[in-house]
């Protein structure tokens, strides 16, 4: 383990979420809806794409999502050291923050977003992988987040499935990396979200926070479970 490389990673995350609450703020929004140009509680008007910390001056510091993206960071650089790979997943992880805040707030994950998310990774891991001589890891990766969409599709098809086409989407993009590590990391990348979904779910119940027909979003335990299965299968 390099302590510079998880201090400067961590370091990183952190600061690139300070970013994220503004851009959750305004995309957080129904389907087809501009984005939002007013601060939902005080409509202080919130056009810049740009603001460190709060979404607005209204509300409270962003603790939680820095603690998020300080964290992800962190382990990555944690578990994968001064490598290639982690210059490729640190932005996608600040990716992953900003997914995460949406669909806590709004059940969904825009698909540009997912698309930036599947370009951010499939690209230099696929370029990279060619340049060391590997090309059985990107045609790996592709046959993951194929299997994988094809899994959660038809868990998305059944009726009462729950889950969302984001979430479909989201999981095939995310096992393109996992895929990219090895099957290991997929089989954990397919288990870990429900193994993180299925306490908070039991515990909203039983706080009577949540119904069995209150829906939930399954993204941040998507990514949480992709951070874990790559750190337990790297
Ligand atoms: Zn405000």
């Amino acid at each position: 383990m390099s302590l510079p490389v998880a201090v400067l990673a961590a370091t990183f995350g952190g600061a690139a979420s300070a970013f994220v609450p503004r851009i959750a703020h305004r995309l957080a929004v129904p389907r087809g809806t501009p984005p939002s140009s007013a601060c939902a509680a005080c409509e202080t008007p919130t056009e810049t794409w740009v603001r460190a910390g709060a979404s607005c001056r209204c509300a409270p510091p962003p603790v939680w999502t820095i603690a998020a993206g300080t964290l992800t960071a962190g382990l990555l650089g944690t578990a994968i050291g001064p490598a290639p790979l982690l210059i490729v997943l640190l932005p996608a992880a600040v990716l992953g923050v900003l997914l995460a805040a949406i669909d806590l707030r709004c059940l969904r994950l825009p698909d540009p977003l997912v698309a930036l998310f599947a370009a951010a990774t499939v690209v230099p891991l696929s370029l990279g992988a060619l340049a060391t001589g590997e090309p059985g890891r990107p045609v790996r990766a592709l046959m993951a987040a194929a299997l994988t969409g094809a899994i959660y599709l038809f868990v998305a098809l059944l009726p009462g499935g729950g889950l969302g086409l984001g979430d479909v989407k989201l999981a095939a993009v995310l096992a393109f990396t996992l895929g990219n590590a090895g099957w290991p990391a997929v089989a954990i990348g397919l288990l870990a979200p429900h193994l993180i979904n299925g306490p908070v779910a039991l515990s909203l119940l039983l706080t009577r926070r949540a119904d069995r027909r209150t829906p939930l979003p399954l993204g941040p335990a998507l990514l949480a479970g992709a951070l874990v299965a790559l750190i337990a299968a790297g």
